[in-house]
């Protein structure tokens, strides 16, 4: 771990792209879809998916009741196809079969892991998609680590290149204050989307630069 400071990172992204406030999004079960949806795949995709979704089922329980291939088909539109359809499927059900509906607000009375291994139980439902349900929908301190974060931090020696995408959810959040952890994920994803890309990081542009010890690797480039 360097000792970057989380705090400066996040003064400059913010100055940079602006203050990012977390805001009340959908339900924690819209949430859920909506990520598993999402998944290896476009947010355009997977934005066209879930509208597919909703208007083929009247409720959750419909869809939770209806054949994989009735969901695999309404979701088609988004190039996605049985392997989530099932997931879904499977995901819906059992959280009716623990829960009785698919209320899952309960989740933001629990500390943060105990609420994501109750989520990763699910199908199809790993740290990330857990911890998307918990920071969007009930505002808890979990930060997803996507591909954008996880490369972004990476460079920024916040997580070391032995640790895996699942290690760094919990070493991110040890030291991200619980406050900030909303605003530096959507962050550090904005920045890997316009400035650290994947195979030509900006350093030049980057308001990181002087902070950042990978930048003069890629300047020297
Ligand atoms: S200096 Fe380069 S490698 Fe470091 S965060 Fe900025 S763009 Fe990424």
């Amino acid at each position: 771990m360097s000792d970057i400071s989380i705090e400066q990172v996040i003064k400059l992204l913010s100055a940079e792209y602006g203050r990012r406030n977390w805001q009340r999004q959908q339900s924690p079960i819209s949430v859920l879809v909506q990520t598993i949806l999402s998944q290896n795949t476009s947010d355009r995709n997977s934005g066209q998916a879930f509208e597919q979704l909703l208007a083929s089922f009247g409720s959750w329980e419909d869809m939770a009741d209806a054949s994989v291939g009735a969901i695999s088909h309404s979701i088609r539109a988004g190039g996605l196809g049985v392997v989530k359809a099932r997931y879904i499927k499977q995901a819906l059900q059992e959280i009716r079969r623990k829960r009785g509906d698919f209320e899952l607000g309960f989740l933001g009375k629990l500390p943060v892991d105990e609420a994501r291994d109750w989520l990763r139980q699910l199908p199809g439902v790993g740290m990330k998609t857990a911890s998307c349900v918990l920071i969007f929908s009930l505002g808890m301190p979990a930060l997803p680590v996507d591909t954008h974060v996880f490369r972004v931090a990476r460079r920024l020696g916040l997580v070391g290149s032995r640790v895996s995408v699942e290690q760094a959810h919990r070493l991110l959040e040890g030291v991200v204050p619980p406050d900030d952890v909303y605003r530096f994920h959507v962050l550090l994803i904005e920045h890997g989307r316009k400035i650290c890309k994947a195979q030509r990081p900006r350093c030049k542009d980057c308001v990181l630069r002087m902070l950042c010890p990978s930048s003069e690797e890629f300047v020297a480039k």
